[in-house]
C-alpha cells in the first residue's frame, strides 16, 4: 500500500442525481494504472442529506471528493476553508482532506485552460466571447481573466443575470474589459467563443449563437460533452475553425482533482482513454 494512503483509499464524487457521472471510471482508471488502493464511487445526496455526507468524509476517512450540481455552491459553508479560486467564484467542485480539514477547490477554469493549451490555443491573444452566465461560465471566465485574458464579452439570454456576473468578475480583475451581451448580438471575428450554455446537449437544440463571422482565425470551445462534437463545433469547423470539445475540460478538472488528492501526476491518457470508453458506451 501506498505511504500516502494508509487509510484514505475512497474518493468519490457527491451530486443529486449522480450515477450518470462519468468520474468513477476516470478515477477509477487513473487509480488503477498507478497501482493506489484506491475506489471512487457515485454517491447520490439529496440536498437536505449534504451536511451528514460532509460530516461522512471525515468520519468515512475519504480521501476527497468531487460534488457537483445541486452541491457546488451551498456546500461551502460546510468547509473549514475554501481556495482562492472557489472563494471569488463561491463555487467548490473539489473537496480534499488536508491534515483533517475539507479544503473545498474548483477545478473546472483550470481544466478548461488546460484543454486550450492542449488543442494549441493561448487564449491571452484574443479577445474572448462566453456564452453563458451560469457556473460552469463563471469558472471558466474567472480562470481566463487569471491568466491574462483581457478583453472579455460576457453574453446570456437574460442581462438582468449577467450582470452580477460580469460585476463580480469587475471586481476582482479591474484592469479587463468586461462587457455584457445577449446571446443574439454580433460575434466579432477571430475570437475565441466558448459555449458555456447547456445548448447542444439535445438533438434539436438551437445553436447559441450566430455563427457567419466564424472563420478560420475563429476559435470555437464547447463545454458541452455529449455529443463529443456539437452542432456548434461542427458548423465552426465547416468553417475552418480550430475547435475544442467539452471533453477535454471533464478530463483535465477531473486530473487537476486527482493531482490535489494523490499529490502525483494524473495518468491523463488513460483517463481520457476510459471517458471516451465510457461515452462510447452510453
Ligand atoms: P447553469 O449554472 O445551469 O448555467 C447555464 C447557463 O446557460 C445559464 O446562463 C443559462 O441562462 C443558460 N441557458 C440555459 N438554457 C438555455 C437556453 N435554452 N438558451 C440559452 N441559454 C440557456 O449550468 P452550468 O453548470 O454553468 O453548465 C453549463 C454547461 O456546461 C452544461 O451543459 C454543463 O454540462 C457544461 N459543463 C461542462 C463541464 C465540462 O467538464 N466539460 C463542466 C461544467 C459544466 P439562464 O440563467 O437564463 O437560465
Amino acid at each position: 500500500m501506498d505511504d500516502l494512503f494508509p487509510f484514505q483509499t475512497l474518493f468519490g464524487i457527491f451530486g443529486w442525481p449522480a450515477r450518470h457521472s462519468l468520474s468513477p471510471a476516470m478515477h477509477n482508471a487513473a487509480f488503477r494504472a498507478l497501482d493506489l488502493p484506491c475506489r471512487y464511487e457515485a454517491f447520490e445526496v439529496a440536498p437536505h442529506h449534504l451536511p451528514d455526507a460532509v460530516s461522512a468524509i471525515r468520519a468515512l476517512g475519504f480521501g476527497g471528493v468531487n460534488v457537483t450540481i445541486p452541491h457546488k455552491q451551498v456546500v461551502i459553508p460546510l468547509l473549514d476553508a475554501v481556495d482562492a479560486r472557489a472563494g471569488r467564484i463561491g463555487a467548490v467542485n473539489t473537496i480534499a482532506v488536508t491534515d483533517g480539514r475539507l479544503i473545498g477547490h474548483n477545478t473546472d477554469g483550470e481544466g478548461f485552460l488546460r484543454s486550450l493549451l492542449e488543442a494549441g490555443v493561448d487564449p491571452v491573444l484574443r479577445p474572448v466571447v462566453l456564452l453563458g452566465a451560469g457556473g460552469a461560465a463563471l469558472g471558466v471566465a474567472d480562470a481566463l481573466l487569471d491568466r491574462g485574458v483581457c478583453d472579455l464579452s460576457l453574453r446570456a439570454r437574460s442581462l438582468e443575470k449577467i450582470a452580477p456576473v460580469a460585476a463580480r468578475l469587475t471586481s476582482a480583475f479591474p484592469a479587463a474589459r468586461i462587457t455584457t451581451d445577449t446571446l443574439a448580438a454580433p460575434i466579432p471575428t477571430s475570437v475565441l467563443l466558448i459555449n458555456a450554455t447547456p445548448l447542444g446537449m439535445k438533438p434539436n437544440d438551437p445553436l447559441p449563437c450566430a455563427v457567419e463571422s466564424i472563420g478560420p482565425k475563429s476559435v470555437v470551445a464547447d463545454l458541452v460533452y455529449r455529443p463529443d462534437e456539437t452542432p456548434l463545433l461542427a458548423a465552426a469547423k465547416r468553417r475552418g475553425a480550430t475547435i475544442v470539445p467539452g471533453l477535454g475540460m471533464l478530463l483535465h478538472q477531473g486530473a487537476l482533482a486527482f493531482e490535489i488528492w494523490t499529490r502525483q501526476p494524473a495518468p491523463v491518457a488513460v483517463m481520457r482513454a476510459a471517458l471516451v470508453q465510457v461515452l462510447r458506451r452510453t
